[in-house]
């Protein structure tokens, strides 16, 4: 892809991209000619992904990353510094998800949100924010929070604190790191049917709750987040950091 919203030739890391809206985003950045770096613990799925990207003439590289552990995100970093040089954009994506009562909730899934969804989203982001300044380069960082970082739902708590987090987190970067050209922004998806709801999304109760609670009356679909995506890695978002964009046919803003 040329011009405004190419990625042509930047390294770019996406992490949880063994499924769902990961493996879409290295296909979108792999279309807009970076070459990808596809990380997640998964690592035979990561393989079947990026046999694929190469059938389509995308560079890949497939690491095994844990984002709950620092050992692993260094040493996936590592293995793509030898390979393809230091990342230069970051999707922050992996993610679990869960539902568990406030009451109820214990203390292992509390850690477990915890640890993956706003601690892995701090441990690349600086991981990779270190290696940028050290190779006096700037480049971008996309944190995939939710509209349940800004509003609540039931079962909810750690993973409405987890996303809450990681859109301070979010701002909290950008402000240190505008110095050295990092952008830090955040994209708040709406609902996008993939295996962390599936089933949800396949059951009536799921179908009757997107029509009456999504102002648009509709799941998101997958594509519909890659012009915000390119916005934010590419040079079109040059003047961008520190945003939030929700994409979610308006559910933040239905009627209360
Ligand atoms: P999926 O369950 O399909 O994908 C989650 C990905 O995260 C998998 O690739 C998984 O890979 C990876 N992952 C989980 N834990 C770890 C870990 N410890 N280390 C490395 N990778 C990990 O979910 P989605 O695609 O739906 O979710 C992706 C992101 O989007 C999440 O952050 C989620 O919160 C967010 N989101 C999703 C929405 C939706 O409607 N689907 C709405 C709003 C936000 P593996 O198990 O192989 O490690």
């Amino acid at each position: 892809m040329d011009g405004l919203f190419s990625l042509q030739g930047k390294v770019v890391l996406v992490t949880g991209a063994s499924s769902g809206l990961g493996a879409h985003f290295a296909q979108v950045v792999g279309m807009a000619g970076a070459r990808v770096v596809v990380a997640a613990r998964r690592v035979e799925r990561l393989q079947a992904l990026a046999e694929q990207l190469r059938g389509q003439g995308v560079e890949v590289l497939a690491v095994a990353m844990d984002v709950t552990c620092r050992e692993s995100v260094e040493a996936a970093l590592d293995a793509v510094e030898q390979g393809f040089g230091t990342v230069e954009v970051v999707i922050n994506n992996a993610g679990i998800g869960g539902a568990a009562r406030a009451l109820e909730v214990s203390e292992d899934d509390w850690r477990a949100m915890l640890s993956t969804n706003l601690d892995g989203v701090w441990r690349v982001a600086q991981a990779a924010g270190q290696r940028l300044v050290k190779a006096g380069q700037g480049g971008s960082i996309i944190n995939i929070a939710s509209i349940l970082g800004e509003r609540v739902g039931n079962g909810l708590s750690h993973y409405c604190a987890a996303k809450a987090g990681v859109i301070q987190l979010t701002k909290a970067l950008a402000l240190e790191w505008a110095r050295h050209d990092i952008r830090v922004n955040a994209i708040a998806p709406g609902y996008f049917q993939t295996e962390m709801n599936d089933a949800y999304f396949e059951s009536v109760k799921g179908q009757a709750y997107i029509k009456a609670a999504v102002p648009m009356g509709k799941l998101g679909q997958l594509p519909q987040l890659d012009g915000p995506l390119l916005l934010l890695a590419s040079a079109a978002g040059s003047f961008m950091t520190g945003a939030v964009l929700a994409v979610d046919g308006g559910h933040l803003v239905s009627s209360l």
